[in-house]
C-alpha cells in the first residue's frame, strides 16, 4: 500500500523522521506531503522544507516528498494513495487527530488513516520546540536531523 504522510514539517524533526522510517518498513511507498496552509505562519518556505526533507530521506528508496494543496483527502487520492499516515504523541494529539480522521472518513470513506505512536523519547518533540531552542543557539542535535541542523540554526539566529 502507498500512503501519504501530510503535515507542516516546519522543519522536519527527528520525531517526524522516525515516523517516516518506521512507515517505510511497513508500507510499499510513503509520500511525505508538505501541505500548503496560508493560515500558518511558517518559518521556512515550502521549497525550503521540501529540500530539507529530501536531504534526510536520501537513503530511503520508497519515500518521496511533495508539496500538496487543497483538501487532504483529495490530494491523497490525486497521488493514488489509499492511506493517510499521522503520528500521535500525547493525548492532546489524539483528540485533534481523531477529529481530523473522522472528518476525513466522512469526506472519503475509501481513504484509511493510520497512526504511528511516537517513540517515548520523541513524544514531547515538536518543530516549535526545536525552533525555540535553535533561536537561542541551543543544542538541537536531539531534535533536528543532523543533515539540516546547521541551516536551521543559521536561519533562526539570523538577526
Ligand atoms: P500538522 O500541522 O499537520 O500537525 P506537523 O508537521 O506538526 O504538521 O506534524 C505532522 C504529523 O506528524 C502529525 O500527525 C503529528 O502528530 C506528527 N508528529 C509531529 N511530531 C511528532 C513526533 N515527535 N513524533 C511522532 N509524530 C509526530
Amino acid at each position: 500500500m502507498k500512503v501519504m504522510y501530510p503535515g507542516t514539517f516546519d522543519p522536519i524533526t527527528v520525531g517526524h523522521l522516525d515516523v517516516i522510517t518506521r512507515a517505510a518498513g511497513c508500507f510499499d511507498e510513503v509520500i511525505v506531503a508538505i501541505m500548503k496552509n496560508p493560515k500558518k505562519n511558517c518559518t521556512f518556505t515550502e521549497s525550503e522544507r521540501k529540500e530539507m526533507i529530501e536531504k534526510c530521506i536520501r537513503n530511503y528508496p520508497n519515500v518521496k516528498v511533495v508539496v500538496g494543496e487543497g483538501l487532504t483527502v483529495n490530494y491523497t487520492k490525486k497521488l493514488g494513495c489509499k492511506g493517510l499516515l499521522r503520528g500521535i504523541r500525547a493525548v492532546a494529539d489524539y483528540e485533534y487527530e481523531l477529529a481530523q480522521a473522522t472528518g476525513n472518513m466522512q469526506l472519503d470513506s475509501e481513504i484509511e488513516t493510520f497512526f504511528l505512536v511516537a517513540k517515548p523519547e520523541y513524544s514531547f518533540l515538536s518543530s516549535s520546540i526545536a525552533k525555540e531552542v535553535a533561536s537561542f543557539n541551543g543544542d538541537i542535535s536531539k531534535f533536528i536531523p543532523e543533515e539540516i541542523a546547521k541551516s536551521v540554526i543559521e536561519r533562526l539566529t539570523r538577526k
